[in-house]
């Protein structure tokens, strides 16, 4: 998206990816609205499903379902997806090495960076790090634990594994409140479905119980085709305080500067708003403005980081008392509209905490501070009896 963004403005680029395309991305596929309105082209092609309803459970007991008069998310297979944003990249005029790996990073300077990879080294004004959750350019920047990190275990499942009735095509399906903190997702595709669990990474051993749990539940698979199923594990970091977004002539996006949004586990989003940050970034540094590294870290975290910050503080109250979202969600329109605006991008988590909060908005420091400490208590004992 970076890439397709500054060729269109008529710089020179290269696009360097380890795999060759399409190819798989462990994901749920699951695009929000909001995410929509940063993809600067048609995409319609690889839409699948639109959802407008969400089918909500706690700890996979009662449930309900709600909708919405708009569309929330669109279903994509990520191959087919992130193919096109290449493509787009490459009609723009990128020049596109695939099956090529990044292999090293060296310090920038104000004139450049240099970079080693499986055809050579590489030298550019500005390295753009868009290489996901494990990035080699953002590891140069960043130890592990300048993010908070949470963990993902998905399939998608053909058609043909399906019991025949049991996706709805139109809706969303999540499961909250099995474990302390972690969902389940199912998300219809047109002959598919993605299903898959999230949770923090320090207690992600819960993971696969959790998944058979919940597909049990679902009863969505017949008889034998869980053996026929691979499932695929990956991390999502979110940014802290801590996290450096950029270096001299170097700057990360989407997964590399920890662009997850924590609560619903968005990462396009953002990985797409970062993209036409950072091209503004360094469409000014080419111009030769200065204050454009400054800049950009600001921005993201003015336009992005405020936005995690608050979606990360609604988790751990949503941990803390695990009941109030579905509570909310099912009784209190205020806040289900409030989460749907966030779906499409027009409202912030800020208003979804006053929606929440109601007449009690000054309660919320002293009911932040327990709930973090609440968290982390659950989360330790948790994972202290899983390793037990
Ligand atoms: C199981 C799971 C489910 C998810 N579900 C959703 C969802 O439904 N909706 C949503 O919005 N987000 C979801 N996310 C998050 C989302 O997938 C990411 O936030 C998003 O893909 C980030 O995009 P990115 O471009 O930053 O990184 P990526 O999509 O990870 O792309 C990184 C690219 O860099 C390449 N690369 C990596 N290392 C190198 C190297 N050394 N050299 C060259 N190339 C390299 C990779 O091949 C890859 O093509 C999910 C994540 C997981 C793990």
């Amino acid at each position: 998206m970076t890439a397709y963004r500054l060729a269109k403005a008529g710089v020179r680029v290269l696009v360097i990816d380890a795999k060759r395309f399409p190819r798989e991305k462990a994901c749920g596929g699951g695009i929000q609205r909001r995410a929509s309105l940063k993809i600067p082209f048609e995409w319609d092609s690889v839409v699948h499903n639109d959802l407008r309803a969400l089918s909500f459970s706690f700890g996979l007991g009662k449930r309900f379902t709600k909708g919405y008069e708009k569309t929330l998310v669109y279903s994509v297979l990520r191959a087919e997806f992130d193919s096109l944003l290449l493509k787009q990249a490459e009609r723009a005029g990128a020049t596109v090495w695939q099956g090529c790996k990044v292999t090293g990073v060296e310090s920038g300077n104000s004139t450049g960076v240099t970079i080693q990879t499986e055809r050579g080294e590489v030298r550019a004004r500005f390295v753009v790090g868009a290489d996901g959750a494990n990035s080699i350019v953002a590891r140069h920047l960043n130890p592990r634990d300048n993010y908070y990190w949470q963990a993902a275990l998905y399939c998608e499942v053909p058609t043909e594994c399906l019991n025949p009735g049991t996706v709805d095509s139109e809706r969303m399906r999540v499961d909250w409140g099995s474990l302390p903190s972690g969902y389940g997702w199912i998300f219809p595709k047109k002959n598919s479905a993605n299903v898959g669990v999230g949770c923090p990474a320090s207690i992600a051993r819960s993971l696969r119980p959790y998944l058979l749990r919940f597909l049990q539940a679902e009863k969505i698979l017949r008889p034998g085709a869980i053996s026929r199923l691979k499932f695929s594990g990956h991390q999502l970091p979110t940014l802290t305080r801590r996290t450096r977004l950029s270096s001299d002539n170097l700057v990360l996006v989407g997964d590399a500067a920890g662009l997850v949004e924590p609560l619903t586990g968005d990462g396009i989003s953002h990985a797409c708003h970062s993209a036409e940050i950072a091209s503004d970034s360094i469409l000014n540094g080419l111009a030769g403005r200065a204050q454009d590294r400054p800049s950009y870290d600001r921005r993201i975290r003015d336009e992005i980081g405020i936005e995690l910050f608050w979606a990360r503080q609604l988790l751990s109250l949503a941990v803390a008392f695990p009941r109030i979202l579905y509570e909310l969600f099912e009784h209190n329109d205020s806040v289900w509209n409030a989460f749907c605006g966030i779906l499409r991008g027009e409202e912030s988590f800020r208003h979804l905490r006053r929606c929440i909060l109601g007449p009690f908005q000054l309660l919320w420091t002293p009911v932040r501070y327990f709930a973090e400490w609440h968290e982390r208590g659950k989360l330790e004992l948790h994972s202290l009896k899983v390793k037990a």
